[in-house]
């Protein structure tokens, strides 16, 4: 039977624009890819890429406090969203035209639209048109879950948050995830009032628990009200802004509310259900090892498939099952050891197991130094980085690597390659230190903290 196209892409995010590409390019595969809102998908539109540019906005305060002190005669102005939103707005246009004419130099055909499956190789658009395609891949993405209880109450999300006209004077950020801790952080440094509710013990669930412990205490320290083992039971508008009961028995208003409270996969109304393809409980596309589904011309990468939710997986499983399926190299996407960065203020960088999960598993040598860096002890801030190794016991090999501080998302991309090979603590005792940096810690540290 002749296809339209040998594959079609729904959705233009980080994971479907890589497939379709590489299948395009590489390959000599006839593509078209449909994207209903705007080319790049969150992390180009409503995730990292503004995120992070927030993240560095946000910074301006300490960096002229510290001019100050390293002796220039600097002030502060007040903070202009507009005009910062205005160039976001603008840096988001030229990278969308990117990722638009990357497709379209790549030979793939572009389609504005939603795009839905009505067969295993038939597309619908919209309007009665449809297309086929021997193959299909979904990479649709996620979108920010918010309580069934509170969904009515037109809180924020990270959707709106770098749309918004203006900067609230105060706001409730609710969760203790990466987006609740990186929101809560640069609306602090842009100067709005911030409080985080977090209904567990400590933010940053999963991640090493002293790392979360020195995150949550800097981030208190600069002014972040951080409410632990604490949830919305009630809620209601006020005065134009939102008045919140917390669990706790403290009630406040403020002039806004935003859910940072996780992700959903974008499954839904995709047609999967009529396919007789079967979601997982939270709406994520089952997938093999090839990114494969149920139904054998279907394949789905990303978020959709909720494995490891971060940018750089969802494009090498984009990438990977392009070559797979029209390369004829068959590549599983390994998802073991994969670093990532948490743009908190203090930053933190991580790979490997936390202390706590390596110690389930064997017996381990921890090495931790936690010192005051240069540049912010001759500022006279009281600001603490932190450098971590959890090492084998056995092997000597370094299983986990945890780093607080600025940059430190910099320094675990390369830690990262170093522990990928198999880095034993020998290997990074053995390596000579760079200095005076930061990272030399990881090098010089000479006994265990602890061992268990
Ligand atoms: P996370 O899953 O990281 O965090 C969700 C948070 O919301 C948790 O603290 C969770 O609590 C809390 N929560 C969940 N449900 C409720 C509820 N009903 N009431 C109160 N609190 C609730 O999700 P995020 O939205 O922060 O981020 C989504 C994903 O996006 C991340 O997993 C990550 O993969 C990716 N991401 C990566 C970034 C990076 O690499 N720097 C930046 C931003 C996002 P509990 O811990 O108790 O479950």
């Amino acid at each position: 039977m002749a296809f339209d196209y040998d594959l079609f892409v729904i959705g233009g995010g980080s994971g479907g624009v890589r497939a379709a590409r590489i299948a395009a390019a590489d390959h000599g595969a006839k593509v078209a890819l449909a994207e209903e809102y705007r080319m790049g998908g969150t992390c180009v539109i409503r995730g990292c890429v503004p995120k992070k540019l927030m993240v560095f906005a946000s910074e301006f305060p300490g960096a002229v406090a510290d001019a100050q002190a390293y002796g220039w005669d600097a002030q502060i102005g007040a903070f202009d969203w507009p005009r910062f939103r205005s160039a976001l707005d603008a840096e988001l246009a030229r990278l969308e035209g990117i990722y638009r004419s990357n497709l379209e130099k790549a030979g793939v055909t572009i389609f504005n639209a939603r795009a839905t499956l009505a067969d295993p190789h038939t597309v619908a658009l919209g309007e009665g048109r449809s297309v086929t395609a021997k193959h299909i891949l979904i990479a649709t993405g996620g979108r920010p879950f918010v309580p069934a209880k509170w969904e009515e109450m037109g809180c924020l999300t990270s959707n709106e948050v770098f749309q918004l006209e203006q900067l609230p004077e105060s706001i409730l950020i609710v969760g203790g995830g990466y987006i609740a801790s990186e929101f809560a952080c640069i609306l602090n440094g842009l100067g709005v009032k911030v409080t985080q509710f977090y209904r567990g013990a400590q933010i940053l669930r999963g991640f090493d628990d002293e790392a979360r412990g020195h995150i949550a205490d800097q981030m208190q320290a600069d002014g972040v009200d951080l409410h632990l083992g604490t949830d919305i039971v009630d809620m209601e508008p006020r005065d134009g802004g939102t008045w919140v009961k917390a669990s706790t028995g403290h009630d406040a208003s403020y002039d806004a509310v935003m859910f940072a409270t996780g992700r959903a996969p974008n499954s839904d109304g995709l047609g999967l259900g009529d396919l007789g393809l079967e979601l997982k409980r939270n709406g994520a596309i089952p997938v093999d090892d090839y990114s494969q589904t149920a139904i054998p011309s279907v394949f789905a990468v990303g978020d959709v498939t909720d494995r490891v939710n971060l940018t750089p997986v969802a494009i090498r499983e984009g990438h990977a099952f392009a070559d797979t399926v029209f390369g004829a190299t068959p590549r599983a996407v390994d998802h073991s050891l994969i670093a990532s960065a948490v743009f908190t203020q203090p930053e933190l960088g991580t790979i490997g197991l936390s202390e706590e999960e390596a110690r389930d598993r064997e017996p381990i040598h921890v090495f931790c130094a936690a010192f005051r860096p240069m540049h912010s002890l001759f500022a006279g801030r009281n600001e603490r980085v932190m450098m971590k190794l959890v090492v084998s016991q056995k092997t000597d090999r370094v299983l986990g690597c945890h780093i607080v501080g600025d940059h430190a998302g910099e320094m675990i991309q390369l830690a990262a390659v170093a522990i990928g090979m198999g880095a034993t603590k020998a290997d990074f005792d053995r390596t000579m230190a760079v200095h005076p940096t930061m990272a030399e810690e990881l090098v010089t540290m000479r006994n265990p903290v602890r061992s268990s």
